[in-house]
């Protein structure tokens, strides 16, 4: 089963067999054959989708619906960024997909890889915004995301924390 994530182009256009990207996994390490045997949806693998319920009264769901303001830092089709309302570090910002997905695993499991590929590039654009990007001059960022009881997820519709702007000292205060 050949990988629709893997395979998409910068686009989110399929691009032209898979030699092009496997090259740039083999950079990382991955061999090339591992490619084709990563799924891209619950749905490709004929198994059951997770049993995650969507709250709509969620209050991430009630900013996209434009109910409650928030202070966006940028926008795409798929996915919102928007500054944390309680931030816990100078830069503090959440980014989340509009669909309805509850955490991590939801998300990576039943989005489609263009809602995947967008909300990665666009967390990546957010890091590059607040001028944190290692690879560009900046100091660094931590990427959270909470999900389920034991990581004390408040809201439950998968959003990634960026934190950055000061030392984030060790990984678990
Ligand atoms: P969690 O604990 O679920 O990983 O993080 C939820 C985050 O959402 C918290 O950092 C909290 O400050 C933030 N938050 C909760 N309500 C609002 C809100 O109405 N607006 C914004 N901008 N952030 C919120």
């Amino acid at each position: 089963m050949p990988c629709k994530v893997a395979l998409d182009g910068p686009s989110g256009t399929p691009a032209k067999g898979g030699n092009r990207r496997g090259r740039q996994i083999d950079g990382l390490g991955i061999a090339s054959a591992f490619v084709h045997m990563i799924p891209a949806t619950n749905q490709d693998v004929g198994t059951t989708p997770m049993p995650y319920q969507y709250d709509d009264t969620n209050i991430f769901a009630r900013i996209l619906r434009g109910e409650i303001p928030n202070r966006t830092v940028l926008e795409t089709d798929h996915t919102l960024a928007f500054h944390d309302i309680r931030p816990h570090a100078p830069a503090h910002v959440l980014v989340i997909p509009k669909g309805r997905y509850v955490t991590f695993d939801h998300f990576a499991a039943e989005a489609s890889a263009t809602e995947l590929v967008d909300f990665h590039r666009t967390a990546a654009q957010v890091c590059a915004l607040l001028g944190v990007t290692p690879g560009a001059g900046g100091a660094g960022y931590r990427t959270i995301a909470n999900s389920g009881p034991d990581s004390n997820q408040e809201v439950p519709h998968y959003h990634l924390h960026i934190l950055g702007g000061r030392n984030l000292g060790p990984l678990l205060a």
